[in-house]
């Protein structure tokens, strides 16, 4: 067992843990060698704090909460589900919430968006461009809530951070239990990677508790190189803050990067039809952003069979239900 700093209890966790197996089922007919795979349902951490930002929010806000602060600044795109939460988690423990957000899409009040503005939080939009400066706009609110006396607690874009890595090092620990229920012990453990803190927890945690399992990331952004870099350089922020000792030459980095598609937030159509046959067949529903991206990458090794001597592998849902709803057109679907 970990131990934790002061956590606020927030996710509505343990999240479920089952086999899709009507899906490995379905895609034995299409290829040899398909692993069994088993889903880890962090898109049900709870309805509107849906999905893997909330685990790491039981860390930050508690911090936030011990150290005084009022108000969060938070950033991340125009349909983060990070900024969402915060959002929502705001208005849930009294804090005031102002979001930073990147002009990447339409500002229509659909989506995470909706939550936000319903949930009442400050909104300032900038693009692409002026969010380059990003460490500049934090510091002029900072500077801005400072000067009539308040003091503001910042969380990084995706709450990715030294204390918000504790939400996956926990999360490692309830799926060490789910494997040890099921009598599994899955070789892979697949997921989203885009702030890179889902993945530094992830791979700290299992590296910690000398776990066989091995964290596969698959990119939605950037680059191997760039999560490489972030995720060691979360891990390092961690090992400082919290003065605990980590071999960093031991951990197992892994980052998949050739299922990013088109862009940071725009899908091929395969992973819009990836997301209609995933919900047919097992009532989940994936997201467009990430999870779809990722769990699309996935099967397609799968197919090139990089997961042929793996017995039993599990995908790691990471939410994102308000993106998809935001970009809603795009599945296509019509009632005759
Ligand atoms: C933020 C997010 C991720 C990626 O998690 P990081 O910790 O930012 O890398 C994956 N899936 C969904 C749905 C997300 O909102």
């Amino acid at each position: 067992m970990f131990v934790y700093p002061d956590r606020l209890n927030l996710a509505q966790t343990p999240t479920p843990f089952y086999a899709l197996d009507r899906l490995c089922s379905h895609l034995r007919t299409k290829c040899d060698s398909v692993p069994r795979l088993w889903i880890k349902r962090d898109d049900s951490t709870g309805c509107l704090t849906s999905g893997n930002k909330v685990r790491k929010l039981e860390f930050l806000l508690a911090e936030a909460k011990n150290s005084g602060c009022k108000i969060i600044i938070t950033s991340g795109g125009v349909q983060s589900n990070h900024c969402r939460a915060v959002a929502v988690l705001g208005a849930q423990l009294g804090f005031k919430v102002h979001l930073l957000l990147r002009l990447d899409r339409n500002p229509e009040p659909i989506g995470n968006l909706l939550i936000d503005q319903l949930t009442g939080a400050e909104i300032s939009l900038y693009s692409a461009e002026e969010f380059k400066q990003l460490d500049q706009i934090f510091d002029h609110w900072e500077k801005h809530y400072s000067a009539s006396g308040a003091t503001s607690y910042i969380i990084p874009t995706g709450g990715s951070n030294a204390t918000g890595l504790w939400g996956y090092m926990s999360a490692v620990e309830e799926l060490q239990q789910d494997f040890v229920r099921e009598n599994i012990a899955p070789s892979k453990l697949i997921h989203a990677t885009g702030s890179g803190g889902t993945q530094a927890g992830l791979t700290l945690g299992a590296s910690l508790l000398d776990l066989e399992i091995r964290v596969h990331a698959y990119a939605v952004c950037d680059n191997a190189d760039y999560f490489y870099r972030k995720v060691l350089q979360d891990i390092q922020d961690w090992v400082k803050k919290y003065s605990i000792a980590v071999d960093t030459k031991k951990l197992d980095i892994i980052t998949h990067d050739k299922y990013i598609g088109p862009g940071y937030g725009i899908a091929d159509p395969a992973v819009f039809d990836l997301i209609k046959t995933v919900a047919k067949l097992e009532g989940v529903v994936l997201d467009p952003v990430y999870t779809g991206k990722a769990f699309y990458g996935m099967i397609e090794d799968i197919k090139q069979g990089k997961f042929k001597d793996d017995q039993d592998i599990v995908f790691l849902h990471t939410g994102g239900l308000f993106g998809l709803l935001a970009q809603q057109q795009l599945l296509d679907l019509q009632v005759d």
